[in-house]
């Protein structure tokens, strides 16, 4: 091994940013490697920046650091991060410490004993039950339903060989679901499991809505058997159709026609619609991002580079 890039999404994080720098130096220091540390200033609006520019100038070339223009979502703030990183291997980091930089040891040995991604795997200790049984709900139905293999606790904190880097590099699309990314992308992986820290300070960016909109992005972002489902799902409400009018022709036929089934009319119509209506939302949902897919606007914009102003940003040719 020779250097490693240590790579780390801030969204105001100026509570824990000067914590998370002096634990993380002081470990990657004991190790017999060269380093660097890349922050991505997802365009906080707290004094993050601030303690980076401090930090770039405390530690020339160990730190380098990249500003948005404006928040663009930790998906951009890692790409950007992945781009900046002239490591041999990467590890993406969260900056609350909540991926505890003791770690990185471990992850290093696995590495050199040949894995290509050496993902470490969260226990839930500390989170909100609710939390804890719905992303298992998740993870269970995912499964069922993506090609790619989802698992529950593994996170973006994992190391990324070279190789693994450029792979990730190379991908275009613009809606970027790094989970699935990482796991479609293969290469030799091997993962461990570590108790879960809860953050040392500051407060978690994932709002409720938020974690719904993601657990969506992992549904469509694979492939379409959503859309599959969906062509079940109306073949199966036909061919019941089918049958009741049949048993119900039958019915009038040997009783004669009794009291018309109003509530079973009712009930047919609003559900029928609203199947309708998720299915088309569903349609809705690929359609949206060929739209956005087909704008091929950048996925964030630099505003500053380590104290330069950024190039208006976009390397995808
Ligand atoms: N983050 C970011 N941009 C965002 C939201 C979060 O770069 O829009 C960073 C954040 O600063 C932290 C990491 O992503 O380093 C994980 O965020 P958080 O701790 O809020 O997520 P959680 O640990 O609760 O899943
Ligand atoms: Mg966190």
């Amino acid at each position: 091994m020779t250097k490693l890039s240590v790579v780390v999404p801030c969204y105001n994080e100026e509570a824990v940013i000067d914590r998370f720098d002096t634990t993380t130096r002081g470990v990657l220091g004991d190790l017999p490697i060269e380093y660097e540390i890349c922050y991505v200033d997802d365009g906080s609006t707290d004094g993050t920046l601030a303690r980076l520019r401090l930090l770039a100038e405390q530690h020339p070339g160990a730190t380098r650091y990249v500003s948005f223009s404006r928040n663009f979502g930790k998906e951009a703030g890692m790409l950007a991060g992945l781009r900046e990183a002239t490591g041999e291997a990467v590890i993406i980091m969260d900056a609350d410490l909540q991926h505890p930089p003791e770690l990185i040891a471990r992850m290093l040995e696995l590495y050199e004993l040949g894995h290509d991604q050496v993902i470490a795997r969260r226990g839930r200790e500390g989170d909100r039950p609710l939390r804890t049984a719905l992303s298992r709900a998740y993870y269970g139905a995912v499964n069922r339903w993506v090609d790619v293999e989802l698992a529950d606790g593994v996170g973006d904190f994992r190391l990324l060989s070279r190789p693994v880097v450029d792979a990730l590099l190379s991908l275009p699309e613009y809606n970027r679901f790094s989970k699935g990314l990482f796991s479609w992308i293969g290469f030799d992986t091997v993962t461990f499991d570590y108790r879960n820290a809860a953050r040392e300070a500051g407060e978690t960016k994932w709002r409720f809505g938020s974690l719904l909109n993601y657990g969506m992005d992992g549904l469509v972002s694979f492939n379409s058997r959503p859309l599959r489902i969906a062509i079940w799902l109306g073949i199966t409400l036909a061919a019941l159709a089918a049958l009741y009018a049949v048993w119900i022709t039958v019915d009038a036929m040997s009783n004669g026609v009794t009291l018309p089934g109003y509530v079973t009319l009712v009930a047919i119509v609003v559900g029928l619609g609203g199947v309708q209506m998720v299915m088309l939302g569903l349609i809705g949902e690929y359609i949206g991002r060929i739209y956005y897919e087909t704008k091929r606007r950048p996925h964030f914009l630099v505003k500053e580079r380590c104290g330069l102003p950024g190039p208006p940003e976009d390397p995808r040719e």
